[in-house]
């Protein structure tokens, strides 16, 4: 079993998931996922079960589903950070972004990826500044 351990951005959230090993890692480039996340793709981690768990602030989840879809976020509510989540099922999905350390994670595949942002493939030849670049 492994610790994975994260917080939002404003740190009212924090969150510790005890799992195996995750199912997968999917990079989803859904129009559904890019307006959740407001940027070029989704980036979550789905374990098959485990134990999440709410260290602080879990009176600040808000929890939403988009009606007639499988589509549910959970999030912060004063910042806004998607948050894990544990379905019905057991299986709990978690936004990689939130981690404390993502050194172990692999992506295993763009999926929807026919849905990708106009302009997606022209981030791929965008140059890599180590810092802001104005
Ligand atoms: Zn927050
Ligand atoms: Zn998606």
């Amino acid at each position: 079993m492994t610790n994975y351990t994260g917080e939002c951005l404003c740190g009212a959230v924090r969150y510790r998931i005890v799992a195996e090993a995750p199912k997968a890692m999917f990079l989803c480039h859904c129009t559904r996922c890019r307006k959740e996340t407001g940027t070029l793709h989704g980036a979550n981690v789905f374990f098959r079960e485990g134990e999440l768990t709410f260290e602080r602030g879990e009176e600040l989840l808000s929890r939403f589903a988009l009606e007639g879809t499988r589509k549910k976020r959970w999030f912060c509510k004063t910042c806004g950070s998607p948050m894990p989540r544990q379905d019905d099922n057991g299986m709990i999905v978690l936004p990689a972004g939130s981690l404390d350390d993502g050194s172990t994670l692999t992506p295993n595949a763009h999926i929807f990826h026919d849905s990708r942002a106009e302009w997606a493939d022209r981030a791929a030849d965008a140059p890599r500044h180590s810092e802001y670049a104005g």
